[in-house]
């Protein structure tokens, strides 16, 4: 594989070569690795740089249907906009894929939009590694927006505001007792609470979420890294597009603001320093599961510390000392 020539083709906004390039990213094979590293520092010459939108939101929450509107009010602003989506459950969740090109029929025929579903996997710092490199991808072939999308469970909403410079959280319009549901460590992490459905006969009730979300969010301590009035609790239809041009704007603001302060850059600095970090971690102990005598000594180990005749810290000790050697 001419990996140079895939780094120039996708660079220059080749939509097969960028397709053929998230593939290669997401083979866990090792040469394919090694290919995909190469691949990384060849587009990342480009110093471009995309707005990354994280996007979370339970399933049936309208997060397609907002995805499909969002992104055709962005391109109608002349904006290059690639979708993404995290799903480390499985390909599947609440009977939807995530990022189904189905769901989102009329951004997919877009020349200006990429849509990229989540791959079929199990594990979860393998769909991490592999997010945050066909983000990076999708930057250097010139998006102007990525939208990462993942729904509402545990792990994966960490990951991916790990790898977006904006997050946002996507809400139906509910009775107040139900804000109980939405965990606070992932309110922690919103800039942007998107109470969507505000219409029709929702459009009420959508207003009392909002207020409920605003008042919680009061209650949050500030961050360094948000100005005045943010994170904000705004309502949005995907439905009729009603609230999308106020989303964006505030996303702009908070974008600009973060950027001139400095916030911006740090946390990108932060994000590549903690998955340096992650990715030696898991080569680590990659490499050390792949060694024969490491793992022979590890089962047997194991058997021991099952049967009680060792601790489990000293047959971590034990084994670790052999390195040393
Ligand atoms: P997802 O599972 O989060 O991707 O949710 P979907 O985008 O598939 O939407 C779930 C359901 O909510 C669908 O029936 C949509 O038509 C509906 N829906 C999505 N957005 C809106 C909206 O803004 N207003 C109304 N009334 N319904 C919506």
């Amino acid at each position: 594989m001419d990996i140079d020539d895939l780094a120039k083709r996708v660079v220059a906004g080749e939509r097969r070569a960028l397709a053929r390039a998230i593939t290669l990213v997401e083979s866990g094979r090792a040469d394919h690795r090694a290919n995909a590293a190469r691949l990384l520092d060849a587009v990342g010459a480009t110093g471009r740089e995309a707005l990354r939108i994280g996007l979370s939101g339970t399933p049936g929450v309208g997060k397609s249907t907002f995805i499909e509107a969002f992104g055709m009010f962005l391109i109608k602003q002349g904006l290059k906009v690639a979708v993404l989506a995290v799903d480390p459950s499985s390909a599947r969740s609440g009977g939807s894929i995530l990022g189904d090109k189905t769901r989102m029929e009329r951004l997919s025929r877009e020349t200006s939009a990429f849509i990229r579903p989540s791959p079929s996997q199990t594990q979860l710092g393998g769909v991490a590694r592999r997010s945050r490199e066909a983000v990076a991808l999708c930057e250097a072939a010139g998006f102007d927006v990525v939208l990462i999308e993942t729904v509402g469970v545990g792990q994966s909403e960490t990951m991916v505001a790990g790898m977006a410079d904006l997050f946002l959280l996507l809400l139906a319009p509910a009775g107040g007792d139900e804000l109980q549901g939405v965990k606070r460590g992932i309110m922690e992490m919103a800039d942007l609470i998107l109470v969507n459905k505000a219409d029709g006969e929702l459009r009420d009730t959508a207003q009392r979420t909002r207020a409920d979300y605003s008042g919680a969010l009061r209650l949050l301590r500030k961050r360094p890294q948000d100005p005045e009035g943010f994170p904000k609790a705004l309502l949005v239809s995907a439905l009729t597009q009603d609230g999308l041009p106020e989303a964006w704007d505030a996303m702009r603001e908070l974008a600009e603001w973060r950027r001139e302060q400095g916030h911006w850059a740090a946390n990108r600095a932060a994000q590549a320093r903690h998955w340096f970090a992650e990715e030696l971690r898991a080569g680590l102990i990659a490499r050390l599961e792949r060694d024969p005598k490491i793992r022979a000594m590890a089962e047997r180990l194991d058997a021991r510390v099952a049967a009680g005749e060792m601790s489990p810290t000293a047959a971590a000790e034990h084994l670790l000392a052999t390195l040393d050697e």
